[in-house]
């Protein structure tokens, strides 16, 4: 029998995540509508991915224009919106070359690699990089070992080896594990799965600091704070400290399946056949990232990204104070709100029958990732709807 496709029977889907029983249907910026055409207000948005909200039209129109002239030649020769998209990210960042690939998790095991591989240039027998407690990368094996969630260090067991953890914003706790193996240290600048906690301006500079005095690499990991989200185009520029290598993921195709590993001149030592992937720099995704770029780089836009943010951090605060909540903590639109109670779960659930979509990193707080270019309006209409939730809650 044939199966009808508007049934719901999720049974063929690996339950690898505890999903609502909603199925979505359209999007289009902050909204998103159900089969039903329920309209959603989101502030998850592909979780943080599409930073120009759903379908935006410079990203729809790049894809359509891009599809129909070229999808993909193949990783073995050149196109032109990779060569556009590997310009603009080295004009506007202190790197020097780019590696595309499709997911975060993807550019972090090419960092991961390139580390290692100048530590057998420069660092005979180095090969271990120091992350951090609660710090995540990803899901593939190498990536999952460097990420610090508690209990991913055996549920795949064996790890991936060489992954020392230090403690968030505890410069001593990383100078107690540098040592003759030491290769890099690599952070998220704000920890986002963790419940958004950013790093301190002077655990970063330290962090500097002590990679130069042991000849060592800082990798950022900016799948989640790059591309404008923190308010700056990358949030190294919040630090006055320069990674070596940076990963960027999430918002660098709006929405489509688009990563970058970059690094400097100093560190970008692959060589042919060391690095590669059937999707690198694939013209499709490549021409989305390179209309995301150009929006994030218009005149005043992150500089809405920032007055957005501290308008939401704003509003967060006085829900905070008139319903006795925690402390309001993130940058730019990267938010999070201590709820003092473990359930966030719960809060998520009764915030999507009021039509307001939120992510609940931890079971105490909130994540708030809303698109990027939301209006003053919209973040207003996110705020009310969060207040009518807290009441039902108190
Ligand atoms: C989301 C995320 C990743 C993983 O990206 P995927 O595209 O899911 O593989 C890695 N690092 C950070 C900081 C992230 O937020």
């Amino acid at each position: 029998m044939r199966k009808t496709p508007d049934t719901f029977d999720p049974g063929s889907l690996m339950p690898v995540t505890a999903r609502p029983d909603v199925v979505f249907a359209r999007g289009a910026g902050a909204w998103l509508w159900d089969r039903q055409g329920r309209r959603y207000l989101d502030w998850v948005q592909g979780w943080a991915v599409n930073c120009l909200g759903h379908s935006p039209a410079v990203v729809v129109q790049a894809l359509c224009e891009q599809a129909r002239t070229l999808i993909n030649p193949s990783p073995a020769y050149y196109n032109e919106p990779a060569l556009a998209l590997a310009q603009l990210l080295t004009q506007h960042s202190c790197m020097d070359q780019v590696f595309f690939a499709s997911s975060g998790a993807e550019a972090n095991e090419g960092a991961i690699k390139l580390a290692r591989k100048w530590g057998r240039l420069h660092k005979p027998g180095a090969y271990e990089i120091i992350t951090f407690g609660n710090g995540y990368h990803g899901r593939t094996l190498a990536t999952m070992s460097a990420s610090g969630k508690p209990g991913w260090d055996t549920m795949f067991a064996p790890q991936v080896p060489g992954f020392p953890k230090a403690r968030w914003n505890d410069l001593d706790s990383v100078r107690a594990l540098v040592g003759p193996h030491t290769v890099a240290v690599m952070l998220e600048p704000v920890q986002g799965e963790a419940g958004v906690y950013p790093a301190d301006v002077a655990f970063v500079q330290g962090l500097r600091a002590l990679c130069d005095e042991h000849r060592l690499l800082l990798i950022a990991d900016e799948v989640q704070t790059g591309c404008g989200r923190t308010g700056t185009l990358f949030a190294y520029e919040q630090y006055g400290a320069e990674p070596d290598i940076m990963t960027l993921g999430k918002g660098l195709g709006g929405g489509v399946p688009l990563s970058a590993l970059l690094a400097k001149q100093a560190c970008a030592c692959f060589e042919p056949g060391e690095q590669g992937g059937t999707y690198s720099g694939n013209p499709l995704t490549c021409a989305a990232g390179v209309a995301v770029l150009h929006s994030l780089l218009a005149d005043g836009f992150l500089a809405q990204v920032r007055q957005g943010g501290e308008q939401l951090a704003q509003g967060l605060q006085r829900l905070s104070a008139e319903f006795g909540l925690g402390e309001v903590r993130g940058r730019g639109l990267l938010l999070a709100l201590e709820l003092g109670h473990d359930r966030a779960a719960d809060v998520v659930e009764r915030a999507r029958a009021h039509g307001l979509l939120l992510n609940a990193p931890r079971p105490h707080c909130l994540r708030f990732m809303p698109a990027l270019n939301s209006s003053e309006e919209e973040i207003d209409q996110g705020l009310a709807l969060l207040r009518e939730v807290m009441e039902t809650m108190a």
